[in-house]
């Protein structure tokens, strides 16, 4: 993701009081109330994005880009450095203007009866639209000269929440970052996980519809990332959509219910993360590297795969039957093999290239 980040920040303060209605009538995703929507297939998305194209001088960053997500449904949005991701999250956030196409959030969330939606549009509705969002920005922005529980607080005052409202909500929300023992503690205090942990409790504060998360667990060791994965299913469960980039395909494959891989701007392939790996991936790969791996390709070897590459020191063959080609490796000394199903990650690869982009 990109330096300019995603924290939407102050502009966000006078709306929520303002108008009411939409908090009465709404579906509101709420931890004390938390519910199973798996069995709820709403047929409206949250959100929805039409078209949209963003130039920087000459270079087209993102090249008509269009999405839609529903209720409780995780997005996942994949593709290499450079490729538009983090424009694409800005465009949806109102922090930069698209040269064309359209960003929509549907007001009207009781996903339980079917209703016509009420759409609030980018960029006339910002305000309203922004105080139905969160967002995880992969930076700290924390304040760190408050605590945990005051940083809560001020975010919550951004929102025009009330002190009644604040003072059930924050022991609420850090209990459900795991940080009622750091209520008091200042965020230099924290480790990294807990840094995350506490960001994802202030983007809550407000009860948002549909969470924005930009790499959320980039720089976390194991443990920290799991529980971050469990906090972020218990939201979808609860209904809470969310959008989603990583750069780590175990996270992908095992958060969002759909993917959008982009590359170059546009999208280039959407869907279930294994009906995507079936559609596009042969069933098995065996990577195989060690003493002269490199000139396998150019041997017998590479008929008894559809397709073989090299990427580094390894080469991975691409099979649908892998057995005649784990039996002839066996000739070969001094080379290491792992048969493994296809993943996430060689989809990427497929889709994407080998190729480092440093520059978009
Ligand atoms: P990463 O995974 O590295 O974060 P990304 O997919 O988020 O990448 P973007 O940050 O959206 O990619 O950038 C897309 C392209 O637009 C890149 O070529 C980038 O250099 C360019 N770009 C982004 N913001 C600006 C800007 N403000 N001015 C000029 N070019 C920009």
């Amino acid at each position: 993701m990109g330096a300019q980040g995603l924290h939407h920040g102050t502009v966000l303060r006078p709306f929520v009081e303002s108008e009411p209605h939409f908090y009465r009538t709404r579906y509101k995703p709420s931890m004390s109330n938390i519910r199973s929507m798996s069995s709820v297939v709403p047929a409206l998305p949250v959100f929805q994005v039409d078209e949209l194209h963003k130039r920087y001088g000459t270079h087209h960053a993102v090249n008509g880009m269009s999405f839609e997500i529903h209720a409780g449904e995780c997005l996942g949005v994949i593709g290499p450095n450079g490729a538009g991701k983090t424009t694409s999250l800005r465009m949806c956030l109102g922090l930069t203007a698209p040269d064309s196409g359209q960003v929509r959030f549907n007001a009207h969330l009781d996903s339980t009866s079917a209703q016509t939606p009420q759409w609030l549009q980018m960029p006339q509705d910002a305000l309203a639209i922004k105080s139905r969002l969160g967002v995880v920005s992969q930076f700290d922005t924390l304040d760190p000269d408050f605590t945990c529980a005051e940083n809560l607080r001020v975010y919550g005052r951004y929102f025009g929440l009330s002190k009644p409202i604040l003072d059930e909500r924050i022991p609420r929300l850090l209990e459900f970052a795991a940080l009622s023992h750091k209520a008091q503690a200042k965020p230099g205090e924290l480790s990294g996980g807990m840094k995350r942990r506490l960001s994802l409790a202030r983007a809550l504060v407000n009860e948002p519809a549909l969470l924005l998360l930009d790499e959320p667990t980039t720089g976390l060791d194991p443990q920290a990332r799991h529980l971050m994965w469990e906090r972020l299913q218990r939201l979808l469960q609860q209904g809470t959509s969310i959008l989603l980039t990583t750069h780590f395909m175990d996270e992908a494959e095992r958060l969002c219910h759909r993917l959008l891989v982009i590359d170059h701007g546009r999208p280039i392939a959407q869907g279930r993360p294994r009906e995507l790996i079936a559609q596009h991936l042969e069933p098995d790969v065996v990577e195989v590297y060690g003493q002269n791996a490199l000139g396998l390709p150019h041997t017998p070897l590479a008929q008894l795969a559809s397709r073989v590459e090299v990427s580094g020191e390894t080469v991975f063959f691409y099979t649908a039957q892998a057995g005649p080609l784990l039996q002839a490796l066996q000739a070969y000394e001094g080379l290491r093999s792992l048969h493994r199903p296809a993943n996430l990650e060689d989809l990427f690869l497929k889709l994407t290239g080998r190729q480092i982009r440093e520059e978009g």
